[in-house]
């Protein structure tokens, strides 16, 4: 007889939620992809008890068309990739179309949509992965989404929760790493009513550099520029003084987006070489640009590990463009002070 069976779409997204939504902060990071990709010029994120309670991400882009809002919940639904060879030019955040059925299946999930500027809305109402309701609404062009008791029917899960200050510390770095990528779009994050990040959206990177690390950090910040066939790169890099004893405050940014790339930043650390103190890391927050197709971002579901097409001269690049910089800037024989 046989035995193998197609597993039915609840299954299924439950599994998949496993590998999506690890804790609070990867709901917040695909919801607060998805209002980037649908062009917000501001993102309101609003977390209770360390997002286990709630997670609520308010945006202003274009909205879900009403008879989209169901469809968005299907697994490997998207209106980001239509073909296969889309694949190797993805200039979205997302395109796995995954997120909405993963979070909604291991939590409650309620969203006001509107793709439209008559006051006219879409609510709907999910429970693990069940419509309860899906209805007409008042509301403005935008989505307001809202995650409660994320992971309650799933304890297993729910058990690995750390303390309320771990799961916001995550849901914070998610954010600044959102801010930093984006310094077009105006964020804001509050836990249980206060306000923990506020950003301006005037594009200016150096004022979010401030909001996050303050404002020495800020002012110990050199700008990076420079260019090549195939890269462009942008950022700031703090000046050798100005160290820490981590390296999680190197951000690297391909394309707007966040990513984690070993590579990047041992050249970087390459270029500081012997300007660095043992065991201490510069600030960086590199943004590089490229042509979609010579990074591949389709590497893990989470999307924070990429594969570049020509590593070793990108590497090269990137080490060259900070070694220059650092030498300009440091290397300059400081004239000395009579006293
Ligand atoms: P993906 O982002 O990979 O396409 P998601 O499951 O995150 O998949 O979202 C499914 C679809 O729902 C998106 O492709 C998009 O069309 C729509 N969507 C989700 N969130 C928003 C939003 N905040 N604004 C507009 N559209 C959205
Ligand atoms: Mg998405």
């Amino acid at each position: 007889m046989a035995k193998v069976q197609v597993l039915d779409e609840h299954i299924a997204n439950q599994i998949a939620a496993g590998e999506v939504v690890e804790r609070p902060s990867s709901v917040v990071k695909e919801l607060v992809e998805n209002a980037i990709d649908a062009g917000s010029t501001r993102v309101d994120v609003h977390v209770e008890e360390g997002g286990l309670m709630s997670i609520r991400v308010v945006d202003n882009g274009e909205g879900i068309h009403p008879d989209d809002v169901e469809t968005a919940f299907y697994r490997h639904a998207t209106s980001k990739i239509t073909h296969g060879r889309d694949l190797f030019q993805i200039t979205s955040l997302g395109f796995r179309g995954e997120a909405l059925p993963s979070i909604a299946a291991v939590s409650k999930v309620e969203l006001l949509t509107s793709d439209a500027e008559d006051g006219q809305a879409r609510r709907i109402v999910i429970e693990g992965g069940r419509l309860q309701t899906h209805e007409d609404a008042a509301g403005r062009r935008g989505t307001d989404f809202t995650v409660k008791e994320l992971f309650y029917n799933t304890p297993a899960r729910l058990k690995y929760m750390k303390t309320i200050q771990t799961e916001l510390g995550h849901i914070s770095d998610v954010m600044y790493r959102m801010a930093m990528s984006h310094p077009e779009i105006a964020f804001t994050l509050r836990h249980n009513g206060n306000t923990l990040l506020q950003t301006m959206g005037n594009g200016d990177l150096l004022q979010v550099i401030a909001a996050i690390y303050g404002t020495s950090a800020a002012k110990s910040m050199l700008q990076l520029e420079a260019e090549s066939l195939d890269y462009r790169i942008g950022g700031f890099v703090s000046l050798p003084e100005w160290t820490r004893s981590n390296r999680n405050a190197m951000s690297t940014i391909i394309n707007g987006r966040f990513v984690r790339n070993y590579g990047l930043n041992q050249a970087i650390l390459k270029a500081y070489h012997t300007l660095l103190p043992i065991n201490r890391y510069p600030l960086v927050v590199m943004q590089l640009e490229m042509h979609p197709s010579l990074v591949d971002v389709n590497v893990h579901p989470a999307k924070l590990e990429v594969r570049f097409s020509k590593e070793q001269e990108l590497y090269a690049f990137v080490e060259e463009s900070v070694k220059e910089l650092l030498q300009r800037q440091v290397l300059i024989p400081k004239v000395v002070k009579q006293s």
